[in-house]
């Protein structure tokens, strides 16, 4: 009888951030050595004050930007090995982004905004219709679909940026600060919606300042003064109410 090779896909972790430093112009280490990994199925909040180096770590993660030294892997592949081309195309295949701000295009509908989520992972056009319903039935938009931004409220806006984040089923949606926009009743819907997704599979990574969101995700993140001080987990994700 022949040994099956070990499914190397399997133990690899979505996402492994190894040593990372990120020196800006002037002098400021925002990030010093921060070593994280991230497996399948995963749902992480990042927390920290502000200016402790979050967006910073989540823009490395994002590959949006390259640390001075150190290591992040994506899915596998090295992004301090690739240029920008295929850094922009291994944002479109493996990567989802939500914003506090949304970042809509004002002139186009919910599905159209959706749909654009499916340009950058080479999805023929033919097909986009279809994913992008399906995508905003997943956030409970199906009944706004032909809605503009500004004809939809906070909350269901986020709802639209994260259909758009997941359209295109990524291995990691990051989330960067997605209630800082929102009123408590729509922040704590729109959290539901993530660990709902995470449930029915989706790795997410969320940054957050808000210690009361992350208490209540599954593993917490601390970073203070551009250092990981902490990594928790729980045995279960705790009721969002
Ligand atoms: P957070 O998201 O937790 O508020 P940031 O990652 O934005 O933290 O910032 C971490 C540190 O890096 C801060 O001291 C900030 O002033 C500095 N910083 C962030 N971006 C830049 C930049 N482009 N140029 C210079 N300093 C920066």
């Amino acid at each position: 009888m022949t040994a099956r090779p070990p499914d190397e896909d399997a133990a690899r972790p979505v996402l492994l951030v190894d040593r990372v430093s990120r020196s800006y112009p002037g002098g400021v280490t925002a990030l010093h050595e921060v070593s994280l990994s991230l497996e399948a199925g995963e749902l992480l909040a990042i927390v920290g004050p502000s200016g402790s180096g979050k967006s910073t770590l989540l823009n490395l993660m994002g590959t949006l930007d390259l640390p001075s030294s150190g290591r992040v892997d994506i899915g596998g592949t090295d992004v301090t090995s690739l240029n920008d081309r295929q850094l922009s195309t291994l944002r479109g295949h493996l990567l989802g982004f939500v914003f506090q701000q949304f970042h809509l295009t004002d002139g186009l509908t919910a599905l159209e905004n959706v749909s654009t989520g499916l340009l950058y992972a080479g999805v023929p056009r033919r097909h986009r219709r279809g994913l992008a319903d399906e995508a905003l039935s997943r956030v409970g938009l199906a009944h706004r679909t032909g809605h503009l931004p500004a004809q939809l409220s906070g909350g269901e806006r986020q709802r639209v940026a994260i259909a758009r984040a997941l359209v295109h089923d990524p291995a990691l949606i990051l989330a960067d600060e997605p209630t800082g926009a929102l009123d408590t009743a729509s922040g704590e819907s729109v959290m539901e919606l993530l660990t709902d997704l995470n449930r029915e599979g989706t790795t997410i990574a969320v940054i957050t300042h808000d210690r009361d969101i992350a208490a209540r995700l599954p593993r917490r993140v601390e970073i203070r003064d551009g250092r990981l001080t902490s990594d928790t987990r729980s045995g279960a994700i705790s009721a969002l109410r």
